[in-house]
């Protein structure tokens, strides 16, 4: 399918590897130019080094940490008049709900709520104005049902949630869409860390602990980087102009609920 997208200029955030690595490569698939961002400059050279060949599209990189109001700064200068803006940045550590202090929820609300907020704030207006749009959050599955350990995580991307519900309503009229993705467990290296703390508290190897948890998914695996930037580049699509402030799930049916 074409994704009527070609020749668009896309930020994707946090995006060296794993997801935000998946939802990059596939904007390139379909032809888009992009600014690739991580705080790793090496890795993030690599990448995006690896697009440019793969895809032939345009690729400024900018090694800054997202959740910085410099490393925003940095990534907004070299991107001016993105039409797609993708929002990603590494998720809060696992723990106990008292484990947390209030700086401990100020930086996961700042890292996975506010980031992704500002960074609308700043693309809004401009899309609007160009009559064209597309947002896309990566969020969690843990906000249709929450992850125990991640409360963090939780309450942050909850936050974040309720405000895309109203504003992506807000700039619609605009051509300009907002949605977000919840990833259940794909295979990355944030997976990977999990895993390993399930290993070390069960005393079990990470690849039991793997093991285990894909038996919890009724399709038996983890999803892939590449699956998940499939589903992100077809919202960032021409084709996908009609959905609007959607939270989508793709968790390999995970969650059990009807809807
Ligand atoms: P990942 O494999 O650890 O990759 C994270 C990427 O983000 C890397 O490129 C990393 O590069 C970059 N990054 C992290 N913090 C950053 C920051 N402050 N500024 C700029 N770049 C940053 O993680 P992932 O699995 O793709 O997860 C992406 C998001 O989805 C996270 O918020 C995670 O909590 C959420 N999620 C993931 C899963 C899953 O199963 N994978 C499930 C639910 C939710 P640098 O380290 O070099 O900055």
């Amino acid at each position: 399918m074409d994704l009527g997208i070609s020749g668009k200029r896309a930020i994707v955030c946090a995006s060296s590897k794993g997801l935000g690595l998946g939802c990059a490569r596939a904007l390139a698939e379909a032809g888009v130019d992009l600014v690739m961002n991580a705080r790793g400059a090496e890795a993030l050279e690599v990448a995006a080094e690896d697009i440019r060949a793969t895809f032939g599209v345009n690729v400024t990189t900018v090694a800054a940490d997202i959740t910085e109001v410099s490393g925003r700064e940095a990534v907004l200068k070299a991107s001016s008049g993105a039409d797609i803006l993708v929002n990603n940045a590494g998720g809060p550590p696992p723990g106990l709900w008292n484990d947390w202090s209030r700086d401990d929820f100020v930086r996961a609300l700042d890292a996975n709520m506010l980031t992704p907020i500002a960074m609308m704030q700043a693309v809004l207006p401009g899309m609007m104005e160009r009559g064209w749009g597309r947002v896309v959050n990566i969020t969690s599955q843990s906000v249709k049902a929450p992850i125990p350990q991640l409360g963090l995580s939780n309450a942050a991307r909850a936050g974040l949630t309720g405000f895309v519900g109203g504003t992506s309503r807000q700039v619609a009229p605009s051509g300009v869409t907002i949605n977000n993705l919840l990833p259940g467990i794909h295979a990355t290296e944030r997976a990977d860390s999990l895993d390993g703390v399930v290993a070390k508290a069960q005393g079990i190897s990470v690849e039991e602990a793997r093991t285990r948890r894909e038996a919890t998914i009724p399709a038996r695996r983890y999803g892939t980087p590449e699956e998940f930037g499939a589903a992100c580049a077809f919202l960032c699509s021409m084709h996908a102009g009609f959905i609007v402030g959607q939270n989508i799930l793709l968790d390999g049916g995970a969650i059990n609920s009807t809807m």
